[in-house]
């Protein structure tokens, strides 16, 4: 990360005073933890600052402090100085928040998406992070921006969910320094970790029953899928944040690649979450195929059709990429 780019964000925060700070929708601790993180620091230097997310606050992520600073963008448009989007891919991404803001004289852009091609008038984009809040970190401490324990308790959760818990490759030394730092400032990781991965309802374990039940292999067992029909959704009752993190119980399987989690959406759409545990099978180039993106061994796309049809064409490909580089 060149520090300039840290120099030329550190000058437009202090520069302005109107700020929105976004990320994308379907929202995970990373977004939501960057974002929260990134406006109590310009709230510390004096700035009016919106923290909007289309889904708004997720009830499960609703622990993080300062949490009731986020909210669903309002329906009047607001006029800004300068909005920040965060974690976010491209810019469709952000959803109906940027329907909110009127007018921004700045555009910045930070992340953390290998796909992300850099819009905004400002872009620090670094593929080689395992979270957006990672790079919040570096430009606090870069730029010396105000930085105390709930700043730090934000940044924990969204490096340890978007690392899986500091277990995924590009989890690093530097990864663990900053952990360090963070836990310095007196945060409880076990209460946090708690909140993050023993707090679950139990519909989305009833969630996680039945989707067993639709799970199949391919290709010899490298590729493992399941499926999640919009009537069954509505049958268990489960909320869309319920099923973050259950296609890790594909891709925990020895043998898999590819993990696929399918999910029918109620306009046409499905959802398509992919995982592979291999730098040769890049899911965000296959999601990128479908319209999608994300990183190498994480990603996702929306693709049109029903979920059969969806399934059957992205299983189809997904195979025939992994028996040829696996
Ligand atoms: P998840 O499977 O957890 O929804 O997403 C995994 C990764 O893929 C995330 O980094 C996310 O930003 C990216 N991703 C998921 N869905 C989409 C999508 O529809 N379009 C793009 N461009 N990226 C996506
Ligand atoms: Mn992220």
């Amino acid at each position: 990360m060149s520090a300039s780019k840290f120099d030329e964000i550190g000058r437009v925060l202090r520069a302005h005073q109107r700020f929105a700070v976004l990320s994308h929708v379907r929202p995970d601790g990373d977004a939501l933890g960057s974002q929260l993180a990134v406006a109590l620091a310009l709230k510390q230097l004096g700035k009016d600052v919106r923290v909007w997310n289309e889904d708004g606050m997720l009830e499960k992520y609703s622990f993080i402090p300062r949490a009731e600073l986020l909210s669903q963008p309002p329906a009047t448009p607001e006029d800004f100085d300068v909005a920040i989007a965060l974690d976010t891919a491209i810019q469709n991404r952000l959803g109906n928040t940027v329907a909110a803001i009127r007018s921004a004289s700045v555009w910045v852009n930070i992340d953390h998406h290998q796909s992300n091609p850099g819009y905004g008038d400002v872009a620090l984009v670094d593929p080689s992070s395992p979270a957006t809040g990672q790079i919040i970190f570096e430009l606090i401490k870069n730029q010396k921006l105000p930085f105390d324990r709930e700043i730090a308790e934000n940044l924990y959760v969204a490096i340890s969910t978007d690392t899986g818990s500091f277990q995924y490759p590009n989890t690093t030394s530097r990864t663990f320094e900053i952990a360090a730092e963070l836990v310095c400032t007196g945060i409880d990781v076990g209460r946090i970790s708690q909140q993050l991965y023993e707090n679950y309802p139990r519909r989305r374990i009833e969630l996680l029953r039945a989707l067993l039940d639709t799970m199949r292999f391919e290709a010899d067992g490298r590729v493992a899928h399941f499926g999640l029909s919009f009537q069954l959704a509505q049958q268990l009752d489960v909320l869309p944040e319920d099923n973050e993190g259950l296609i890790d119980h594909l891709r925990a399987v020895r043998g898999v690649v590819v993990a696929i989690f399918f999910e029918e959406l109620n306009d046409g759409k499905v959802r398509v979450s992919m995982r592979s545990k291999s730098a040769r099978v890049d899911v965000s180039a296959i999601c990128q195929k479908f319209g999608g993106g994300g990183h190498v061994l994480a990603a996702g796309a929306r693709v049109r059709g029903s979920l059969v049809e969806v399934q059957q064409k992205v299983v189809e490909t997904v195979c025939d990429i992994v028996s040829h580089n696996s």
